[in-house]
């Protein structure tokens, strides 16, 4: 009778182990399901002007539009390869309010953003200065955003090192562009290099250095979100160091 008894008791005493174990397992595979998702996230590409909106002119004649709708689509491209879903203000030669005035193409640049699931933005742009001699790739950032100083941080840093840049940029802080100010997801701008610059200009236009750029944007995405969720993980802040002394030329 004694050894019955002891038998259930095994038994009870068995199954209660088996459960609390059971929930002790859960959370660590909740988080392995959280953090395969990583790559799942989705990114907002602004291809900068559009239609009747020509953006910068060239010094060969070429339009920032253009080049900046190129870039923008071979972003979508790397992005997407590496599993991300990308969201693309435009994807023609027009502005997103064609009918409208500027101020309403960039206010529905913002709703498409500020409405869609995204967690970053990309907004791709092209530059011009007075002194043809200024060349190189800018990003430019949010000032009250440390996240979008991080992104920055990390892609123009690629842009530098990748394309082999002569005199490189450092990425600078704004707080009047309206579509950083206005959008609600950690969100650059990239000046991807000079128009008023002949060889950079030449660049500009050429589909392999248009493929290398967009895949150097790509990298320093990718970066970005390891970066950030190793630090997530370690329970940093993320808080980083303004090394950022520039501001010349615009
Ligand atoms: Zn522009």
């Amino acid at each position: 009778m004694v050894r019955r008894w002891m038998i259930v008791f095994a038994v009870l005493l068995f199954a209660f182990i088996a459960v609390v174990i059971n929930d002790a397992v859960k959370p660590y595979e909740m988080v392995q399901a959280a953090d395969v998702r990583i790559h799942k996230e989705t990114i907002v590409i602004d291809a900068g002007h559009g239609g009747s909106d020509p953006g910068k002119v060239a010094i060969d004649g070429s339009l920032e539009k253009d080049i900046n709708l190129k870039i923008a689509g071979k972003l979508r491209r790397e992005l997407m390869e590496r599993g991300y879903d990308v969201i693309m203000t435009r994807e023609a030669d027009r502005l997103t309010q064609e009918t409208g005035s500027k101020q309403a193409d960039m206010r529905e640049r913002v709703r498409m953003v500020n409405h869609s699931d995204a967690q970053l933005l990309v907004s791709i742009h092209q530059n011009s200065f007075t002194d043809a001699g200024v060349c190189g790739p800018q990003v430019f950032y949010h000032e009250a955003s440390k996240e979008a100083k991080a992104l920055a941080e990390v892609m123009q840093e690629q842009l530098n090192e990748t394309l082999n840049i002569a005199k490189p940029r450092v990425c600078k802080a704004d707080h009047s562009y309206y579509l950083l100010k206005n959008t609600t997801i950690t969100a650059v701008i990239v000046e991807c290099g000079f128009l008023s610059n002949e060889t950079e200009a030449g660049k500009l236009n050429d589909d392999a250095y248009q493929k290398q750029l967009a895949a150097c944007l790509a990298d320093a995405i990718e970066k970005y979100e390891q970066e950030s969720t190793s630090q997530r993980e370690c329970g940093q802040d993320g808080n980083i160091v303004d090394e950022n002394k520039s501001g010349r030329d615009l």
